[in-house]
């Protein structure tokens, strides 16, 4: 059975009976991301997820977050998109002692309630794979600021040509 997304999941019927999720889901509302994002102007991720027990016995919440994110390329300044595809590989833990407990496959997510607040589970995955000093890689094109530019261009101006000082020298 395959669901919408839901805004939350309650986390106790997951021991006996795991649920497929699969939508679309916006980064509007993402508070703390949006205090690193450039703008909001990209599509809908798409997220598809199981929550349930793996065959260990494990409660889980495993799948795919797939998306763009607009950054700001800290070497130009300029917006750069940021594909994003994470492998949600969470178990779900009532406590440090049950987190400690885990294989390393998973990591923790505590539950609070026997609820999980999605767009909360979405967010924490996005801010730990944005970098925290995002740049446009070497394929892309990265442009400086104008007034660097005009920086650059004096300083080559005022270089001396070597060629031009061996020629003079030819010449004498
Ligand atoms: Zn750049």
């Amino acid at each position: 059975m395959r669901d919408r997304l839901p805004e939350t999941i309650d986390t106790a019927p997951l021991k006996t009976s795991g649920r497929e999720y699969r939508g679309s889901l916006s980064v509007l509302g993402m508070a703390r991301l949006a205090e690193i994002l450039r703008d909001t102007d990209v599509p809908d991720l798409q997220i598809s997820l199981y929550a349930g027990r793996d065959a260990g016995g494990v409660t889980c919440l495993q799948g795919q977050i797939e998306g763009s994110l607009h950054l700001t390329c800290q070497r130009c300044l300029e917006r750069m998109a940021f594909p994003v595809k994470i492998d949600v590989r969470l178990a779900l833990v009532h406590s440090a002692a049950e987190a400690e407990r885990l294989a390393e496959a998973y990591e923790p997510l505590l539950v609070e309630n026997e609820r999980l607040v999605l767009r909360d589970v979405i967010e924490d995955e996005l801010l730990l794979v944005v970098p925290s000093f995002p740049q446009h890689d070497a394929t892309e094109h990265c442009s400086l600021p104008t007034y660097r530019e005009a920086d650059i261009s004096v300083v080559e101006e005022e270089k001396p040509n070597p060629f031009a000082a061996l020629a003079s020298l030819k010449r004498n």
